[in-house]
């Protein structure tokens, strides 16, 4: 589905940006992946390569607007093209409800999950165009959708990223270039296997989705190397829950 692509994928030392770099190699994709954790993202890029897929790795912090630019520009002088961006990394942040939360962490919080995907397609929309197009996937999540009421920022910025991916959609979908949000429900992640460890908030988070079970990253994946294939051809400005029925109740 993604031969020969150029695909970067941020977050990629763990849970579902691991799982999108491992799914996008085996549909043939060539990958640059990043993360700030760069002893676990040499991990990613060995199993990448035990699929027989070309990987490189780039520690880089989405939330500052030159790292985002350095990886671009590194992903162009290795591969002289960008084709897919997965603007993928993000933090869960503090829980609190809105009037006892902590003004630094609504700052980090919105400037990793909502600044940061900003900062990535600012970086990611020139090179692609120069190739003629192609497609970007942000994360997004259920709570893009919907409110949390101990999780406040995480909800604002990843609404945010929905508004994000429809203004970019509208402004560059006509010069080739595809961009779409993903909202994924609760996955088995190490962002998420802190709640899990307390049996009634598990229980409570399994309750929440009809399927009866939280997600895998894999199933995340399948999804978002699907709406960055050619496949999903006269998809752009979209929201794609996989969420195991979360957003239906
Ligand atoms: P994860 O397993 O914690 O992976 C996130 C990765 O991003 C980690 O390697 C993390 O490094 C890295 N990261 C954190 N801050 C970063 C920064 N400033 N710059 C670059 N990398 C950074 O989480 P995940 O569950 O796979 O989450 C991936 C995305 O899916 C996030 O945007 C999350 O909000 C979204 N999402 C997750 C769920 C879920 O239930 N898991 C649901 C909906 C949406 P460290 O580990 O060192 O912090």
């Amino acid at each position: 589905m993604l031969n020969n692509k150029v695909v970067l994928v941020t977050g990629a030392a763990s849970g579902i940006g691991r799982a999108i770099a491992l799914v996008a190699a085996r549909e043939g994709a060539r990958l640059i992946l990043s993360d700030i954790d760069a002893h676990a993202g040499q991990e990613t890029v060995k199993q990448v390569r035990a699929l027989g897929a070309e990987a490189l790795f780039a520690a880089s912090d989405v939330g500052k607007a030159e790292d985002a630019q350095a990886l671009v520009d590194q992903a162009m002088a290795h591969y002289g093209q960008l084709d897919v961006a997965c603007n993928n990394a993000g933090i869960g942040g503090a829980m609190a409800l809105l009037a006892d939360y902590p003004l630094d962490a609504w700052a980090q919080v919105i400037n990793i999950n909502l600044s940061g995907v900003f900062f990535g397609m600012k970086a990611q929309i020139p090179a692609m165009l120069k190739g003629g197009g192609g497609a970007i996937v942000n994360t997004s999540s259920i709570l893009g959708m919907v409110g949390m009421a101990t999780g406040p920022a995480y909800s604002a910025a990843k609404h945010g990223v929905i508004g994000l991916t429809q203004s970019a959609a509208i402004a560059y979908s006509g010069q080739g270039l595809r961009i779409n949000a993903i909202g994924p429900g609760f996955i088995h992640t190490p962002m998420v296997s802190a709640l899990e460890e307390d049996p009634n908030l598990k229980a409570a988070l399994i309750a929440a989705h009809p399927i009866g079970r939280l997600g895998l990253p894999e199933e995340v994946a399948e999804l978002v190397v699907w709406l960055a294939s050619s496949r999903a051809s006269f998809v752009t400005g979209g929201y794609y829950p996989v969420d195991g029925g979360y957003l239906a109740r």
